[in-house]
């Protein structure tokens, strides 16, 4: 492996704006470790080899003539198969969208890009974003690079893998219900989810939008703040976007940010009951003890509304899933089934060969759920169970400053393992899934490994907006427990 391909955001982008390297060199260097380890881990669904080279070169010129380095310039980047990115396949991990090339650059991946960024590719999914483990993509299945017959967590496990065995220092992701996180908790990378609104949705492919957010996966704090920096801020493109002003994630992840001396830590109860793996509690427990011995303040404090979550979240996911996917229909982008005689039988054939058998289920879900009827019983009932949850958190943060516990109640589980058992699947989701409802940002990082060398994965979540907490947080864990130098060995020994 050169050593280019083990450096994070920040060396290569300092590198690069000091002349001491070239985006060709950068690009080179990251195009040939990939093309090594990417036939075992298997993270990405389309390669711009051709563009990233083309773009690197114009970087170089445009450094060497004298313009100044932008804040990602330089860095490689891979983008999760869900955004849009002009010209290049955008599939959402589905058949549906095979041979769709939007003509336009979702606007986070644009500012990533004005940012200096290259992209080097579109990385693979749960289709839709639908799943937890990345075995729902229609295309193929991406491997844990700490364990290759174990999955990658889902639904941005071929961003999470690709940063975890080094083929990018950075990735973007999104979360719906748990899908930067998650897999960040899986492949030991660090994956935030911001507050709702703080990142532009122009452009992501909708799976749940009143949930889903884009956050980056690095394998740093302060390179996950570099890409969170370039991302964040307001977009008039995207209603749901805010105007709150950007904070210096940067300065917190390099310990500028809130002292952890004096702040409050809060442990939710619930996220310590039944079905909690003993090795990730203890994990997490490191992190509570490391906080205090800087002289935080370890407050139990109690999310009753956890109960509810699975079932509210998929309640909510899927109703608005079932709306968001009606616009597939053969007419409109991508695949189209060619032996219809009717327009009706046009739409049937195009959906029923284009879905998968997830995304399906929860179109079902989602439309039962939406039906007069069962509106009330169903998708009402999971709108108040929504409110008490945003309730909780409420109460918890007027009692401390952010909340830490486990990502997932367990470490990576084995390929196939839950997939004929979809509720399974789901409660993977378990801890990550309010994040999402309440609209808090949350972030993974990696706290330490299972005896089998498994990542285990830490949640910080904070108020909303106060990314800079948790990124002042995550940076003191990330200096005390001193796990996030390790690599897995596949991405050292090629
Ligand atoms: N695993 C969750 C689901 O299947 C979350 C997905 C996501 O965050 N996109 O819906």
């Amino acid at each position: 492996m050169t050593d280019l391909a083990r450096l994070g955001a920040g060396p290569l982008r300092d590198l690069f704006a000091r002349g001491e390297a070239s985006a060709v060199e950068i690009v080179r260097a990251h195009l040939d470790h990939l093309g090594r380890v990417e036939p075992r881990v298997e993270a990405f669904l389309s390669v711009m080899a051709d563009a990233a080279q083309t773009r690197a070169v114009w970087l170089d010129r445009s450094r060497s003539s004298g313009e100044p380095a932008g804040a990602l310039a330089g860095v490689p980047v891979a983008i999760k198969d869900v955004l849009c990115v002009r010209g290049a396949p955008t599939t959402c991990g589905s058949r549906i969208l095979e041979g769709f090339r939007p003509p336009f650059d979702a606007t986070c991946v644009k500012s990533l890009v004005d940012a200096g960024a290259v992209i080097l590719g579109k990385t693979n999914m749960d289709e839709f974003a639908m799943g937890s483990s990345t075995e729902h993509s229609a295309f193929k299945r991406t491997r844990n690079p700490w364990d290759l017959e174990r999955v990658p967590g889902g639904s941005s496990g071929g961003s999470a893998a690709a940063v975890a065995a080094r083929e990018v220092p950075l990735a973007v992701g999104t979360d719906t219900g748990g899908s930067i996180r998650q897999p960040a908790a899986f492949t030991a990378t660090v994956g935030l989810k911001p507050t709702y609104g703080r990142v532009s949705r122009y452009g992501l492919v909708a799976f749940a939008s009143s949930l889903d957010q884009a956050g980056p996966i690095a394998r740093t704090v302060r390179d996950a703040a570099m890409g969170l920096s370039a991302m964040a801020g307001h977009d008039p493109r995207d209603m749901t976007s805010s105007v709150e002003p950007v904070a210096d994630y940067i300065g917190a992840a390099e310990g500028r940010g809130r002292e952890i001396a004096g702040l409050r830590v809060g442990v939710p109860r619930e996220f310590f009951g039944r079905g909690l793996d003993p090795e990730v509690a203890a994990g997490v427990r490191r992190c509570h003890d490391a906080l205090a011995a800087r002289g935080a303040e370890i407050v139990e404090v109690s999310l009753p509304a956890t109960d509810f979550a699975i079932a509210a979240y998929y309640l909510v996911a899927t109703a608005e899933a079932s709306s968001n996917l009606a616009r597939y229909d053969g007419v409109r982008y991508g695949f189209r089934d060619p032996h219809a005689s009717t327009l009706k039988e046009m739409y049937g054939r195009t959906r029923q060969a284009g879905f998968g058998p997830e995304v399906k289920r929860r179109i079902m879900l989602g439309t039962y759920a939406l039906s007069a009827g069962y509106y009330d019983a169903y998708y009402l009932k999971a709108m108040r169970a929504r409110t008490l949850i945003r309730s909780d958190f409420a109460r918890a943060f007027e009692k401390v400053d952010v909340l830490v516990g486990p990502t997932t109640p367990t470490p990576a589980f084995r390929l196939g393992e839950k997939l004929d058992d979809p509720l399974a699947m789901y409660l993977s989701d378990i801890y990550t899934v309010t994040a999402n409802l309440s609209g808090v940002p949350a972030m993974s990082i990696p706290c330490g490994f299972t005896k089998a060398g498994l990542p285990i994965g830490c949640q910080i979540l904070g108020r909303y907006f106060d990314e800079p907490t948790i990124f002042s947080v995550a940076a003191a864990l990330e200096s005390d427990l001193n796990v996030m130098k390790q690599a897995p060995p596949l991405a050292v020994d090629d």
